[in-house]
């Protein structure tokens, strides 16, 4: 041979074929560290990319300094709590800020703890409110076999999880075209001597909208004064719990409204940090039944915890304490008003480059979503626009509404700290170039449907 192969050399794109690595099985070998590497970040490239996504909610992009302490604090867990008090001590703190930013009576005093996210989050609420209903009934002697929660059916999906798992039954109350939020009277309606809690949805995941959680509280108060009902809120703010306190602070949804006994946010949403990261925090720490409280004292003290997980990373938590830090409130306002704004121009220029009607604007929270103007053509539809708009990167999801609207098909964009005006603009453009590709196409082109995964091999 005349170039006898070099073992030193060991070129990297002759080290990993296909054929060598299996996708399901662990190899009996392995391979050099940026064997390994590259063969990752070769397959991550095929992935959309995060500043592209319009889709999600989720902190896509943090400053250099927070990435810079994201790198330092990755191998710490959370909850060791006696072997680093000080990540204990700032979890503490976001506690106390988080229930004073949304009128605790007590933020010093009260009780809140960080999750994965606001799916753990909603557990958690959910499952106090189960115990507190259970204690209640119990006291009263009478039965709990058949508790109930109420919320609407544009819910998000934790909530049919919650009443799944830990068997409540799930009563919704429907939105329709003219009553597009949960109201009091379809509340009232639902609720009964079962009903756990009401779960309000400030900041609806299908449309951005607000509920009125006060005038469901204020319902509820007229029926406790007037049957002895008294029925809890917990109020699901995801994302309008980073969002309300600095663009609408004069909008009650909080404890300012004495029957919302508890609330949930992402940290990882509008919270501004990457994924990972929830909160729960109850009004006042009573509210939170002590017996749901677990006393650990194999970490090397006696250390409450009420969580479903217990090891966690703890990056996020000092993120979130990064961001309180660097941003404050007024930084928290200039970000979410800037999405906003971007939000706004955006529907605003929607509505006059195509044939789309919004639906939405983002006035509640930075989201905003559109549907196609009725009997515009049926050669297309939101789908195959989701899909053209795909082949510039951007991944904007078509969605059907909930029951009894799923009629309607519409298409949702999440605005972000990371999608600049100027992005906005280049977002419009390609929508443009996206909805004349469609209209020229004479014949009714296969109609896409949402994406699907299933795992298979
Ligand atoms: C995103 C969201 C959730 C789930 O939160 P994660 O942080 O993704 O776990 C629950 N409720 C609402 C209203 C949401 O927007």
């Amino acid at each position: 041979m005349m170039f006898p192969y070099n073992f030193y050399l060991n070129p990297l794109f002759l080290r990993n074929r296909v054929d060598s690595v299996s996708h399901f099985r662990i190899s009996d070998q392995g391979m050099l560290p940026e064997t390994a590497y590259q063969f990752i970040h070769n397959e991550m490239t095929l992935d959309g990319k995060p500043n592209l996504n319009l889709a999600s909610f989720i902190t896509t992009w943090m400053e250099p300094s927070a990435d810079r302490l994201y790198a330092e604090l990755y191998n710490k867990n959370l909850i060791d709590k006696c072997e680093y008090p000080q990540t204990t001590a700032i979890e503490d703190r976001c506690v106390r800020m988080l229930a004073g930013l949304w009128h605790s009576p007590h933020p010093l005093k009260t009780i809140g703890v960080s999750t994965t996210g606001s799916s753990e989050a909603c557990m958690l609420g959910g499952l106090a409110l189960k115990r507190r209903w259970q204690k209640t009934r119990k006291k009263q002697g009478k039965p709990i076999d058949r508790p109930n929660i109420v919320f609407s059916s544009a819910v998000q999906i934790v909530w049919k999880k919650f009443a799944n798992y830990w068997e409540v039954e799930p009563r919704y109350v429907n939105i329709s075209p003219d009553r597009p939020c949960m109201d009091p009277e379809g509340v009232l309606a639902a609720v009964d001597e079962n009903t756990i809690g009401v779960v309000s949805t400030f900041g609806v995941t299908y449309t951005g909208l607000y509920e009125p959680v006060e005038k469901i509280a204020k319902a509820l108060d007229e029926l406790h004064s007037r049957t002895g009902l008294d029925i809890p809120i917990h109020v699901d703010a995801a994302s309008g719990g980073f969002i309300a306190p600095f663009l609408q602070p004069d909008l009650v949804w909080d404890f300012r409204l004495p029957r919302v006994k508890s609330i949930n946010v992402s940290g990882h949403k509008y919270g501004l940090v990457y994924p990972g990261i929830g909160w729960i925090i109850w009004r006042k720490a009573e509210d939170l039944p002590e017996d749901l409280i677990f006393h650990v004292s194999y970490l090397g003290g006696n250390i409450p915890t009420f969580a479903l997980s217990f090891s966690r990373p703890s990056a996020q938590v000092l993120l979130q304490y990064y961001n309180f830090l660097r941003l404050g409130k007024a930084g928290y306002y200039g970000v979410q008003k800037t999405s906003q704004s971007v939000a706004r121009f955006l529907s605003r220029m929607i509505q006059t480059i195509g044939p789309f009607e919004v639906l939405t604007d983002g006035s509640d929270i930075p989201v905003l979503t559109w549907r196609l103007k009725e009997g515009y053509t049926s050669n297309w539809n939101l789908y195959n626009l989701s899909r053209q708009l795909l082949t510039f990167g951007w991944q904007v999801p078509a969605y059907p509404l909930p029951p009894n609207m799923e009629s309607v098909t519409i298409m949702r964009v999440v605005v972000r700290n990371e999608f600049s005006m100027n992005m906005a603009q280049l977002f419009l453009n390609n929508l443009k170039q996206a909805f004349l590709f469609l209209d020229s196409l004479d014949s009714p082109i296969p109609h896409d449907t949402n994406c699907d995964i299933s795992f298979h091999h």
